[in-house]
């Protein structure tokens, strides 16, 4: 496969590769998975990224020299939108789209070598420690600190809201190395393997039933000074590089079209099921809505993805995409629960242990309702996204 594909029928033949890659080596169990609308879990992400790297394919967003596709923007998002398509999982972002691109940019040749292959291959597995109890939105007043000492750093305080630690083998964290008096200035990004002594992970079970957030307690954790990414005090250029990503992944709007077959499936069986009982055309009203702004979405991130090829700037698009697809996720689960009706929810209700995927198909869309309640929270609030863009657009006040 050439490294950039050169006019509209290298990327037809290019989105041919793909599809007949998908189809033959994707596990048809795990497409099942993804079809049903079910969550993947550690393994299955792991045995697909397994595939992917055997093929080349492991990161498709990182340049060639550290073991990525070296695909142009174009060619990342086709490779998004035809996985989708066909079913294939999500690549496990914290990993491969937000970390191993910070270590790219700002690591050391010694971060590099030690850190990026266990990303690849899948052997580690990336959770972010962020949040703080009280610093979310406003991150720069996080408390959690790391003092050096010796060889080391020291870390004491606490992480929140954190996705996946209880199965992530290695955390990247926001701390504060210094007091300065523009808070940003003071805070540096460590890594730090989560089997640490010092390090306590307790679960937090959300409205949907599932257990993927923790809070994450630091008592006097040792870490390797050379684990620090960048210069002390200069994590906040790593945060910000990396929040960026997180806001403009294309793997978003084509999971938000995975996610618009499914509920129209949904809402087809359930048309089918109660065919004379119930009427359905204000929820195909609603479902057609839905699919303009999916396309909207698509559209702007067409723009985007057109802007990084030419390397144009940004401005608000990572903040618009982001309001516009979480706001479209919650209407077409929304739509789902409306179609499979109140019988499942009193079953979802009744279940209180929905760890494994929650079983049958309108259970699973009662969580994915509850789920994609926190996607207007989750990477930056939507009142956040707005403000962003009001002042992009608006100027400070
Ligand atoms: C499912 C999920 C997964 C997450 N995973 C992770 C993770 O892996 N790692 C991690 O570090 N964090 C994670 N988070 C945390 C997430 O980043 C924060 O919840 C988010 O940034 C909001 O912070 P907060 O919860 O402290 O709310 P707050 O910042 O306290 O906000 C409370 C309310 O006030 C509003 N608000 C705050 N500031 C302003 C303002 N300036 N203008 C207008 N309104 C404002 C907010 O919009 C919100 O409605 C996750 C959250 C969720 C829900």
């Amino acid at each position: 496969m050439q490294d950039t594909a050169q006019g509209e029928g290298g990327y037809a033949a290019f989105r041919r590769e793909l599809q007949d890659f998908a189809q033959g080596a994707c596990p048809p169990e795990i497409r099942a998975v993804v079809a049903a609308g079910q969550k993947v879990t550690k393994r299955e992400y792991q045995r697909w990224q397994q595939i992917l790297h055997a093929k080349g394919w492991g990161a498709p967003s990182w340049p060639r020299e550290h073991g990525g596709t070296g695909w142009d923007v174009k060619q990342r998002l086709i490779f998004e939108e035809v996985m989708a398509e066909n079913d294939c999982p999500p690549l496990y972002h914290h990993g491969l789209g937000h970390i191993g691109p910070v270590i790219i940019r700002f690591g050391t040749p010694d971060q590099k070598s030690r850190f990026l292959p266990r990303i690849l291959d899948g052997s580690d597995w990336w959770c972010q420690g962020y949040s703080e109890p009280g610093s979310g939105s406003d991150l720069a007043s996080l408390s959690t600190s790391a003092r050096l000492d010796g060889d080391d750093y020291v870390i004491n305080g606490q992480k929140t809201w954190t996705s996946h630690a209880h199965e992530a083998s290695m955390i990247y964290m926001l701390v504060r190395t210094s007091k300065e008096a523009r808070r940003q200035d003071g805070i540096s990004l460590l890594l730090v393997p989560l089997d640490t002594p010092g390090i306590t992970v307790r679960p937090i079970r959300s409205i949907d039933g599932w257990h993927h957030l923790n809070e994450v307690f630091f008592d006097e954790v040792r870490v390797r000074a050379d684990n620090l990414i960048g210069e002390p005090g200069r994590g906040w250029t790593c945060a910000k590089f990396l929040l960026e990503r997180e806001r403009l992944p294309p793997a978003n709007v084509a999971r938000l079209e995975l996610v618009r077959r499914q509920v129209t499936r949904i809402v087809d069986e359930a048309a089918h099921a109660g065919a004379g009982q119930r009427d359905f055309s204000s929820l195909r009203y609603r479902l057609m809505l839905a699919e303009a702004d999916v396309k909207g979405a698509r559209e702007l991130l067409g723009e985007a993805t057109d802007a990084l090829l030419h390397q144009r700037p940004l401005g608000v698009q990572p903040s618009v995409i982001k309001l516009l697809c979480s706001d479209v996720a919650q209407r077409l689960t929304s739509i789902a629960l409306d179609a499979v009706g109140p019988t499942a929810a009193h079953r979802f209700l009744a279940d209180t242990n929905m760890d494994d995927d929650g079983g049958d198909s309108p259970g699973i869309w009662i969580q994915n309702y509850m789920f994609s309640r926190a996607r207007t929270i989750a990477g930056g609030t939507s009142e956040v996204q707005r403000n962003v863009v009001a002042t992009e657009l608006l100027g400070a006040a």
